[in-house]
């Protein structure tokens, strides 16, 4: 006999969380979110580190379901930061009163189907027992840290932190010895903002960075008013670009002179966004030609402010494409190495080998000593959150020994084997990766209530994805994912930032519009490739 009964389980309280459980809890279902931390916000409750903030723009990483709730809310500048939008996120919070039907400070430790029930069992970590008809999980793309990565980490006689489990207080760093391990758009965040406030600051690179600068106007009230006014142009096209931005490809690379070309590149490189990246040309993601021309701008454009030949060799990247892997934005990143008091220790030939009590010890032996250590070293992304979770389908399969093996999803919102096990920002969907989360998460979360609705409406309760229809899901995923180059370059966008991880592009490549359409034909075609019962 479990402790409560729910229609549904949302696992999660961030962007997807919240809107899941309005939309269950506005279709009549008996609905309770549950998230570890102690506030709403997933990805900015917890990456509170200094320098958190957005890349995309503000005003597009918003809900776009009710104008009301859009505009009730005001931006303070294009990117802002952390503490700006866990308040938002505590405005929407409030605004569809949410919190009364959200248990904090609970983990969700497993979940258990019973094929004779068609229900899931789930349990807490203070032991509590739910039984529920759905099982939606909200984990986050990128939100289980990859934290105790090496030997001796428990000894270090000074404070370590993983940047997505910093401190609710802050860290004193004034006058400390400060070592960042990463250089991902985490760590860069870190650097630029700590560079100042530190005795020393030493930074362990393994992999160098594109990395654009932003640009990051405040907003003053007619600015408001103007992002404002654009809200149904906003609402009608983020959903159906290629990467869930406000911009978009437009250009094709050969239809342009080389001048037009370099015209082209200056422009959305003085954009101060990710527009270079994004919407500049798509070529750069599939022909290796392009891929190297624009990376070469870009190469030139960070020698031009670093101008040092052993930091250009130390941080402009040479052996991947741009944009093969996330493109931070950046505010005097580069400068920072001229500092005094900063060094980049490059460790990709002579790795960190251990971390003692003094500090961290590189494979020479090297000691650099050090009074606070930030871990910037990512997530394990797409999979990690749910692995985590001891999530058990028919005949008692477990989700981390399936996706241990190979990870395979249908369109990235539910797994066959798992019924009525519903998952936003999982594998073979688009996400984090190139995507705007805002957009995805809304388009996913918006399928899911309305499978449920349709599920309810038919009288229907099971649904599960069909082994075939999977199969050509992730076959599908794969044929656009092996011809992108994306697939070429190691990060978290491969799995090979976790040992052991099987390999496959986690994103969907093929187009958050076109991805889309794909969920929307399934829906209306009476959910093809899934199982109803
Ligand atoms: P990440 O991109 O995975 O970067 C992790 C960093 O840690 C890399 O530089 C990695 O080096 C390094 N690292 C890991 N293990 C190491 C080791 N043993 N020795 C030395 N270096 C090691 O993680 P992240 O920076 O946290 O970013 C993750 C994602 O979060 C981003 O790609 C982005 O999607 C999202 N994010 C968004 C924002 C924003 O919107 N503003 C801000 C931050 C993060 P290697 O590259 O060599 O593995």
């Amino acid at each position: 006999m479990s402790d409560k009964t729910l229609d549904a389980v949302v696992i999660g309280a961030g962007v997807a969380g919240l809107y899941q459980l309005h939309q269950l809890r506005e279709q009549g279902l008996d609905v309770r979110a549950f998230d570890t931390a102690s506030g709403v916000g997933g990805t900015w409750y917890w990456n509170r580190y200094p320098g958190a903030k957005f890349d995309s723009e503000a005003y597009i990483y918003q809900y776009l379901f009710d104008e009301d709730l859009y505009k009730g809310w005001s931006w303070s500048s294009r990117f802002p930061g952390q503490s700006e939008i866990e308040e938002w996120l505590n405005y929407v919070a409030d605004a569809l009163d949410l919190r009364r039907d959200i248990s904090f400070d609970t983990t969700i430790t497993s979940a258990v189907f019973d094929e004779d029930t068609n229900r899931w069992t789930v349990t807490t970590d203070s032991g509590e027992t739910i039984d529920t008809q759905y099982l939606v999980t909200c984990c986050g793309m990128l939100s289980a840290p990859m934290a105790d990565l090496f030997p001796g980490q428990s000894d270090f006689s000074g404070e370590i932190f993983h940047t997505a489990r910093w401190p609710r207080d802050g860290v004193e760093l004034s006058g400390k010895r400060v070592g960042v391990i990463g250089n991902g758009a985490t760590g860069i965040q870190v650097i630029q903002t700590i560079a100042e406030q530190v005795d020393q600051l030493t930074v362990f690179i393994r992999t160098p960075q594109y990395a654009l600068p932003m640009k990051n106007p405040s907003y003053g009230p007619d600015d408001v008013e103007a992002y404002k006014a654009r809200f149904d142009e906003l609402r009608e096209n983020l959903p159906n670009t290629f990467t869930g931005f406000e911009y978009d490809f437009d250009v094709a690379w050969a239809d342009l002179t080389p001048a037009q070309r370099r015209e082209r590149l200056e422009a959305d490189y003085e954009n101060g966004s990710l527009k270079l990246w994004l919407a500049s040309f798509a070529e750069i993601f599939s022909d290796e030609e392009v891929s190297e021309e624009v990376s070469e701008f870009v190469r030139e454009k960070m020698r031009a402010r670093l101008q040092d030949p052993e930091l250009c060799e130390l941080l402009i990247p040479s052996d991947y494409g741009f944009g093969t892997h996330r493109v931070p934005l950046e505010s005097g990143y580069l400068e920072v190495y001229h500092r005094d008091n900063v060094q980049a220790v490059p460790v990709r030939n002579n790795p960190i080998a251990r971390i003692v009590p003094e500090g961290i010890v590189l494979e020479d032996g090297t000691l650099y000593e050090l009074d606070v250590i930030v871990m910037a070293t990512g997530f394990d992304a797409g999979t990690g959150a749910l692995t985590r979770i001891d999530i058990r389908g028919r005949d008692g399969r477990s989700l981390r020994e399936d996706w241990g093996r190979d990870i395979r999803t249908t369109m990235g919102l539910m797994v066959h084997g798992y019924p009525n096990l519903l998952t936003t920002g999982a594998p073979l969907a688009p996400s984090a990766a190139l995507c705007n989360m805002t957009t995805c998460l809304q388009q996913q979360t918006e399928w899911i209530s309305d499978a449920i609705g349709y599920l309810r409406a038919n009288g229907k309760s099971v649904i599960e994805p069909t082994e075939e229809g999977q199969d050509a899901w992730v076959a599908h995923h794969d044929e656009l994912a092996d011809a992108n180059l994306i697939s070429k370059t190691n990060s978290w966008y491969v799995g090979s930032n976790v040992p052991g991880k099987p390999r496959r592009v986690l994103s969907y490549v093929g187009g958050v519009g076109a991805y889309r359409a794909a969920t929307l034909e399934a829906a209306a075609a009476g959910y093809k490739g899934f199982s109803l019962s």
